[in-house]
């Protein structure tokens, strides 16, 4: 779709490798077109102007993790819900997302499919809104005794090539799935989904170390709620937090809501791992947005009181923050926009493999943007340069 050039005036720009410059950008066909200095005229007369006062400007959100919002469930949403929640993603500044599914019956798992590709297909005709870039199957090859609030009933084993041709897949779109690879053939599951072009995602396992391994070679490079449902760190047996953290090349998510995971231990993990190898994700489900309250979700009774969910079984079940929330708990913990910046847009966009149109503020990209102004309050968010 076409539309008219759009001109943001005074923003703050922030990007990876510096602190912010004021710039303005030029928006066409829904791509940053151009970044002009502070005082260069464009004569461009159909122009719309946004002038942004000096409130910074980030590259859009993108969040890998997310069941759903504002009573909307992903496992049971048709493609008007996943708009809706869409919406509301998008004045929390997230401009692209995967609707993140639980182990579920196989028709469930169908219709769902069905549902993202649905929106997929239709989005560019809708009212500007987070875009769905495709799925994240969290299950269902994961481990029973590190489930979290998954529903262990589902779970899938690995056995032949059938169970993974039986997962239904999107006609067109990113495929990312969370698995434990100490299932059965867990190991030639990795090397199966990665021939068929999946980003596989380590998580809520308790593989041992040589089993990790393995699977890094195999392609899955990156671990999924970092802390989350694994096993943790001890000094004889080195868990997989212990080799998410030793492991170099080995980036992972994390849920920043200071819930899940204590702030100082996502301090401690930023500080270890860097900007450049984490990502944060929201992981929140339906009740985002709706305060706090008894609700049902997955089958189950979910309890929200300050911030944090229960479910019947106790454990936690998901979060009910944005990546705003995220993004606000590191600048609480001191560490600087640029650095932010990476981590929840152009990381998530890199393991993507979204990072020539997504994730950063560079000719060329996607005008998704986010403007935050002095008090933390979001200004303005254009998706493909169009107004939400
Ligand atoms: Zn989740």
């Amino acid at each position: 779709m076409k539309h008219s050039p759009v001109l943001l005036k005074n923003a703050a720009i922030i990007s990876q490798n510096q602190t912010a410059e004021k710039k303005s950008i030029l928006i066409q066909d829904n791509r940053i077109s151009q970044i002009l200095s502070e005082n260069e005229i464009i004569d461009i007369s159909s122009e719309q102007v946004f002038d942004l006062q000096d409130a910074e400007l980030y590259a859009g959100f993108i969040d890998i993790h997310n069941h759903g919002a504002i009573g909307i469930d992903v496992n049971n949403a048709n493609a008007d819900d996943l708009h809706k929640a869409s919406k509301f993603l998008a004045a929390k500044g997230v401009t692209a997302w995967l609707p993140t599914l639980v182990p579920d019956t196989d028709e469930n798992y169908a219709k769902t499919i069905k549902a993202i590709d649905q929106l997929m297909q239709t989005q560019d005709g809708r009212e500007p809104a987070a875009r769905v870039l495709g799925v994240h199957y969290e299950g269902p090859f994961v481990s029973e005794k590190m489930c979290g609030a998954l529903r262990t009933q589902f779970f899938k084993s690995f056995k032949t090539g059938d169970e993974v041709e039986n997962l239904p897949k999107l006609k067109n779109g990113i495929h990312l799935t969370t698995l434990a690879p100490e299932v059965e053939n867990g190991i030639e599951l990795i090397k199966e989904l990665r021939k068929q072009d999946w980003i596989v995602s380590i998580g809520h396992t308790k593989a041992d170390f040589q089993t990790l391994e393995n699977a890094f070679n195999a392609g899955a490079k990156h671990l999924t709620h970092f802390f989350n449902a694994m096993t943790g760190l001890h000094h004889r047996e080195i868990g997989v937090v212990g080799w998410g953290l030793a492991k170099k090349e080995v980036t992972f998510d994390i849920i920043a809501d200071g819930v899940h995971v204590h702030p100082q231990m996502l301090k401690f993990a930023f500080d270890y791992k860097t900007s450049e190898n984490l990502i944060l994700i929201s992981d929140s489900v339906s009740p985002t947005g709706l305060g706090d309250g008894d609700f049902e979700i997955w089958g189950e009774k979910i309890s929200v009181a300050g911030g944090k969910t229960q479910n019947e079984r106790g454990s936690i079940a998901g979060s009910v923050i944005t990546m705003l929330d995220a993004f606000k708990m590191f600048q609480s913990l001191g560490v600087s926009p640029s650095e932010i910046s990476k981590m929840a847009s152009l990381n998530p966009a890199r393991l993507l493999g979204r990072e020539q149109t997504h994730g950063s503020i560079k000719v060329g990209k996607r005008a998704d943007l986010v403007a935050i102004d002095e008090k933390g309050n979001i200004k303005l968010v254009l998706i493909g340069g169009e107004k939400i």
